[in-house]
């Protein structure tokens, strides 16, 4: 599903469009629409879901909407860590770009300094606080800070604060918020103790369970960081390895699908596309002529990944990046079936880093980077995390701290659109039609 259809506000398009998110993931499909409606969730699911969207993108939809003078501490995210927090408000801030909702992140440490800032931007009334609950409770302290127009209170990352001994700083903050707010709280896992804490906090909450399959153990997976100008050759030059016998190669468009066929085929690589053009009889010849092994190499969409059950394959090439992770999983699984060993090789142009990132954190594994061919030249560096939030230029410092500035289309730091269209397609040799 697309956030268009997700109906959410114009300027949070806006924002997703720049930061090149197109489709909902499972999670975010399902909370948007209930958070917007205003039900209590408890969300079962782990980093690299979308997790953050899920909670963010509604939150901010809806504070969109608000008239100035209802916006004060209208959410309040609480996670384990410093570093969770940071994270959390740099993903605020690129999606909220264009919206002019402000947030300001919490936590401990730092010099007197910093709790000045975090303190002012409390009582000023930034619309959204990620914060630790320690620093938080040590703010809350003061009698400027007033949570009286919150509606929402998110706890992110539930297991793990319940793990590191937040349970009572949890309680003692819920209890000092507004009994009619909206209550999200999302855990990776769900032990007695996040039912407890739910039941005191949630009021009749509705569920999803975001189920994470893992790649099968035989797979071996690789990954080659390429320019869009490399990937043919290097596609060419891995087919060219002869101990790969049965192979199927994943594009995300027909049309790259007959050019793939055309170039292999130059290269007598014995490659034919699987293409929703053929007709029915036509796809069952090819894909019997495939399991027959007459046809090495199979070029297909989306459409082979999840049907087909052919034994032997021993290399599947994602030579564009799959959409979602669960495409990855059902993309690579079609390797190393029943048990047996099989190679995985996904091929990331610069624009598809952050979704091959966002792979890895979902299976909770780096995947090496393969070295290309020298004769290729050198590919681009693999930096998916400064493409998340890196489009947009920090409204602070390094360190996090950044100067506070709240109100509609209060951004200081806004670059030129020119620039940050730029920045979008720096590097790319081609158009993403062109691949
Ligand atoms: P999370 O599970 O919230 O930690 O997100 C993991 C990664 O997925 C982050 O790098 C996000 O920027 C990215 N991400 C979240 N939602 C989407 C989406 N709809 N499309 C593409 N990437 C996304």
């Amino acid at each position: 599903m697309t956030f268009k259809e997700l109906k959410l506000d114009e300027r949070l398009l806006e924002g997703l469009d720049a930061i090149g998110f197109e489709k909902a993931t499972p999670i975010q499909e399902f909370a948007i629409p209930k958070i917007i409606e205003g039900v209590d969730l408890i969300a079962c699911a782990q980093t690299g879901t979308g997790k953050t969207g899920a909670f963010i993108l509604p939150v901010l939809h809806k504070i969109a909407q608000l008239p100035d003078e209802a916006r004060h501490l209208n959410t309040l995210v609480i996670t384990p860590t410093r570093e969770l927090a940071i994270q959390i408000d740099q993903q605020v801030e690129g999606l909220s770009y264009f919206t002019g909702v402000s947030s300001i992140p919490v936590y401990g440490g730092g010099d007197g300094d910093t709790f000045i800032t975090q303190k002012r931007a409390l009582e000023a009334g930034a619309d959204l606080v990620i914060a630790t609950p320690g620093r938080l409770i040590a703010l809350m302290n003061s009698d400027k800070v007033d949570f009286s127009k919150l509606q929402h209170l998110i706890l992110d990352e539930a297991d793990r604060m319940l793990d590191m001994g937040f349970l009572s700083d949890i309680l003692r903050i819920s209890s000092q918020l507004p009994e009619n707010r909206q209550t999200l709280l999302f855990s990776a896992t769900m032990p007695p103790q996040i039912r407890q804490l739910a039941n005191k906090i949630l009021k009749n909450p509705e569920q999803i369970n975001i189920a994470i399959s893992k790649p099968a153990k035989g797979i071996k997976q690789q990954a080659y960081v390429v320019y869009d100008t490399q990937k043919l050759p290097l596609l060419t030059a891995i087919l060219k390895d002869d101990t790969f016998k049965s192979i199927i190669v994943f594009s995300s468009s027909k049309e790259n699908v007959k050019n793939i066929e055309r170039e292999l085929n130059k290269h007598k690589l014995g490659a034919r596309g699987f293409s929703s053009d053929l007709d029915q009889s036509a796809r069952e010849e090819l894909m019997n002529q495939f399991k027959g092994g007459k046809v090495r190499v199979l070029i297909g969409t989306d459409i082979i990944s999840r049907g087909i059950d052919v034994t032997g394959i021993d290399l599947v090439v994602n030579y564009d990046c799959p959409p979602d992770p669960e495409d990855y999983i059902h993309r690579i699984g079609r390797t190393a079936r029943a048990g047996s060993a099989g190679t995985a090789i996904t091929l990331i142009n610069q624009k598809d880093q952050r979704k091959f990132f966002r792979i890895e954190s979902l299976i909770g594994d780096d995947i090496p980077k393969m070295e290309i061919p020298k004769d290729l030249g050198e590919g681009p560096a693999y930096t998916p995390e400064k493409k998340s939030g890196g489009n947009f230029k920090s409204k602070g410092d390094s360190n996090g701290k950044k100067p506070f500035n709240k109100g509609k289309g209060g951004y200081k730091g806004k670059p030129k659109s020119n620039n940050y269209k730029g920045n979008r397609n720096s590097g790319s040799s081609s158009s993403p039609k062109s691949q």
